[in-house]
């Protein structure tokens, strides 16, 4: 439509708000029909080059309007993500997002409230989340938390309140210099997420005292509790325990419950990473996998990989509330708790943490578990675990695959084992499987290493997925094996 009114006077607002009323019914019927067809298109595909030029435009001086633009978005942009929100995408961990959800993030980006805290009902869904996800995974009254934009987030600013509380001195005025050395302890399966931690923290990767871990990549006990000992006769501090509530290689589980005993042994922090690990909580069926998450000091999980709600969203508990808070709070004149009106409650959110400034992502969990409840979130998950064994069952089942860890909770690690080649060709010959099933736009798993082996690895957090699905990618990857085995065999040997 050419003849969309301009708006007068630079004004952002529309014109006609008739006109930008049907503008925005037309970009939700677009986008409704993405969501109702996702299953007919392909999940990702190689994007074509004129496509990925059209991106280098120079910058506009004066736009197209907004009809035009949205039109170039539904063109190239929208049929070329990397499509996570296909029944067949089980690559890297990313969640499917929940069609009420989106809606909800719309509501917030048109309601634009600002989460630092203030005297506003969002303020109230925000603490109302935090205090049901708390109730979710079993966490005491004491509990306080945030709303973050992923699990690293969360994760970052969980360790910044365990350095402050168990350093032994004041970190946030003193700093690390010229203090004896700290040590985290994680085993070697954890996610980098401690890695971006330690070094933004000031605490640097020494700090990281890497655990082993068992044949079920559980952290290896005795090899940390040596380990505390030692650095403790080294007079180096320990500070916290990092357990995993599924790795993110595997999906495995340290023994929580053993760890929360060695921390409190020991006087150190214990924070359970649970990015998607932790929601298995929501099952009675799956809870006692990850007994013990609960008795963590602090606690990071993602709702937007096995809540399946939309990026980004994830979560922070602190089981003592009130150190989360000493851990970040800082008085500032312009942003003082005034004795009534707007400013009455202070900014307790944004006393939580990095940011000040805070999107109002509270409303997609509220709206969600509002209108859904717990309990179909906790039969996804179930499902999801089903069809991780039914996945590992069926390489087990056939000759030419085999699982590369044990399949503990939604992960499954597996390859093409071949008949007799050597390891590098092994490898290899995964490694070109995955490209074909990938560019073929019939499913992604993603690679990895597991004990050294490449590892095609398919991650079960996708609300869309049903059996039928594994069978599709199982009988693929068998005929791509198949294919590049005729084609080795045509190879002139030299
Ligand atoms: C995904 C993941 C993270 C990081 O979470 P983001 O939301 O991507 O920042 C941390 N730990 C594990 C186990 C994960 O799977």
């Amino acid at each position: 439509m050419s003849d969309y009114p301009k708006s007068p006077d630079d004004s952002f607002d529309p014109a006609n708000w008739e006109v930008f009323r049907q503008l925005a019914y037309r970009v939700v019927d677009r986008m409704i029909d993405h969501l109702a067809t996702i299953r007919d298109q392909p999940v990702w595909l190689p994007m074509p080059m004129d496509v990925r030029e059209s991106f280098q435009t120079s910058l506009p001086v004066e736009g197209i309007g907004e009809e035009k633009a949205l039109d170039i978005f539904f063109d190239r942009v929208l049929p070329h993500s990397n499509g996570n929100q296909h029944p067949r995408f089980w690559g890297y961990v990313q969640g499917t997002g929940i069609p009420l959800a989106a809606l909800a993030d719309f509501i917030a980006s048109m309601m634009n409230a600002h989460l630092a805290g203030f005297d506003q009902a969002p303020a109230l869904v925000e603490e109302q989340v935090i205090a049901w996800l708390a109730q979710l995974l079993g966490f005491p009254k004491s509990t306080r938390g945030l709303l973050t934009s992923g699990g690293t987030m969360a994760g970052i600013i969980a360790l910044a309140v365990a350095r402050q509380v168990k350093a032994g001195f004041d970190v946030r005025s003193e700093g690390l210099a010229n203090h004896q050395s700290m040590r985290i302890y994680a085993s070697t399966e954890t996610h980098h997420w401690l890695v971006r931690g330690v070094e933004l923290l000031g605490l640097g990767r020494s700090s990281i005292r890497w655990i082993d871990v068992d044949a079920d990549f559980r952290m290896n006990l005795p090899s940390l509790q040596h380990h505390i000992e030692r650095d403790r006769e080294e007079g180096i501090r320990p500070l916290a325990i990092i357990a995993n509530a599924g790795t993110v290689q595997t999906g495995a589980v340290d023994p929580i419950h053993s760890l929360a005993d060695i921390a409190s042994r020991n006087d150190v922090w214990l924070h359970v990473d649970g990015a998607f690990g932790a929601l298995a909580k929501l099952s009675t069926k799956l809870a006692p996998l990850v007994e013990g998450i609960e008795r963590a000091d602090s606690i990071a999980f993602d709702l937007h990989k096995w809540m399946y709600l939309p990026f980004e969203s994830a979560c922070v508990l602190v089981r003592e509330g009130d150190l989360q808070r000493q851990a970040f709070v800082i008085d500032a004149p312009y942003l003082a708790p005034t004795k009534r009106g707007l400013a009455a409650s202070g900014t307790p959110l944004a006393d939580r943490g990095i940011e000040l400034s805070r999107s109002f992502k509270a409303l997609k969990v509220w709206l969600s578990l509002l209108a859904y409840g717990s309990q179909p979130f906790a039969r996804n998950i179930e499902r999801n675990v089903v069809q991780a064994r039914y996945l590992s069952r069926r390489v087990e089942n056939a000759t030419n695959l085999e699982l590369l860890a044990p399949t503990s909770l939604n992960i499954v690690c597996f390859r093409y084992r071949g008949s007799g080649q050597d390891e590098a060709t092994l490898d290899m010959t995964n490694e070109e499987i995955l490209y074909r099933i990938q560019e073929s736009g019939l499913a992604v798993v993603s690679p990895t290493r597991v004990s050294g082996k490449y590892a095609l690895r398919a991650a079960f957090v996708n609300h869309r997925t049903k059996e039928n699905d594994l069978d599709l990618l199982v009988d693929r990857i068998l005929l791509e094996a198949e294919r590049l085995n005729q084609t080795d065999d045509q190879e002139p040997t030299q």
